[in-house]
């Protein structure tokens, strides 16, 4: 599809063509289209821009992710589609290991994923090989299966679009949780220490440069209020629809 520049809808749009040829090209199942379009709706509230509470949380992103032992960055197909270069940049510059995590879990679809992110400059993606399969204690099936090197040693993981069932089962087993979910109302978004409500498109290319930024500086990670910064976003929701139905 040719999506005219000037159209107004023209970023969502192109965001929309990227996971359509990731759903094409396997790396994204129908429920993630799904999400996907949940996540637009959202977008929608809080004006298809960068608010200040996600530019709030993604410095303490940066901060905890430059400060962790061992981070990871879970990966599952529609983050993949949607910034597969912004993950390879943002694993060097906070020293991240790359794992493939998914909610359906296939093992076609994980080396799908894993060779899309390779094509993008990624040198090493965890979660293929079982031989390093562990168990998440308390979680059903397919879903609870984590990389010995990645999530399951890691003590901080930035997971992108995440259920909520495995974000609540990460902060069990004693993880720092950093999320990107344009749905402030999300069991992710609720659960984790850190949510960034912003369109991981967008978010991602910000959460990159502060990472940078702030490599070169002395840090201390401040007390961070999740619940507190996802009001404000609620709020900044409100505010816009108070400003559009009162124009
Ligand atoms: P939960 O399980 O956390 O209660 P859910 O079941 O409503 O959430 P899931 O499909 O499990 O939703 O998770 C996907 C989440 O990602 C949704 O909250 C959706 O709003 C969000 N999302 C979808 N696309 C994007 C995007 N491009 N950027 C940021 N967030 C997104
Ligand atoms: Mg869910």
């Amino acid at each position: 599809m040719l999506i005219p520049k000037t159209h107004p809808k023209a970023a969502s749009l192109y965001i929309r063509e990227k996971l359509v040829k990731g759903y094409r090209s396997g790396l994204v199942i129908e429920e993630g289209l799904m999400a996907h379009g949940r996540g637009e709706a959202f977008d929608y509230l809080i004006g298809e821009k960068t608010s200040k509470n996600a530019l709030r949380a993604l410095k303490e992103a940066a901060k905890l992710l430059l400060l962790a032992k061992s981070p990871v960055i879970s990966v599952n197909g529609n983050v993949a589609s949607l910034c597969p270069k912004e993950i390879v940049k943002l694993a060097k510059v906070v020293n991240a290991k790359i794992e493939v995590n998914l909610f359906y879990a296939s093992e076609k679809r994980k080396k799908t994923i894993a060779g899309f992110l390779k094509r993008n400059g990624a040198k090493q993606i965890l979660g293929v090989d079982p031989r390093f399969s562990r168990k998440i204690p308390r979680l059903d099936s397919a879903r609870r299966i984590v990389d010995k090197r990645g999530i399951f040693s890691a003590d901080v993981v930035l997971v992108p679009l995440e259920d909520g069932d495995r974000t609540i089962a990460l902060k069990k087993l004693g993880k720092k949780v950093i999320t990107f979910d344009l749905n402030p109302l999300s069991r992710t978004a609720q659960a984790a220490d850190i949510t960034i409500v912003d369109n991981v498109v967008r978010g991602m290319r910000i959460l990159i440069e502060m990472s940078m930024k702030l490599k070169k500086k002395k840090l201390v990670a401040d007390k961070f209020n999740n619940k507190k910064n996802l009001s404000q976003a609620l709020v900044e929701m409100n505010n816009n629809l108070r400003r559009i139905s009162y124009a």
